[in-house]
């Protein structure tokens, strides 16, 4: 509804916008038709993105960290250098 700006039924303009948990209701106050948008689709590609990036950042600490680690116990012989 959101995209064309009125009910697709009655073309009625009075549309109430009910926000919930992941999703957002569109209700025609004249017949009733609703219309639910899934708030997740967009915030979902952003959140992957993110967390993606989080992962790759941190995958490189830990390659870094893990090389350190690994010159300095060259000597001790710990294996992964699991802690
Ligand atoms: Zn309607």
């Amino acid at each position: 509804m959101k995209e064309i700006g009125h009910c697709p039924r009655c073309t009625g303009m009075d549309i109430i916008v009910m926000k919930t948990i992941g999703a957002r209701r569109e209700v025609c106050k004249n017949c009733g038709f609703t219309d639910i948008y899934s708030g997740l689709t967009s915030n979902t590609s952003v959140m992957m993105l993110v967390l993606g990036l989080l992962l790759l950042g941190l995958f490189s600490v830990f390659i870094v960290l893990n090389r350190t680690t690994a010159f300095q116990r060259l000597g001790s012989r710990t294996g992964h250098g699991r802690t």
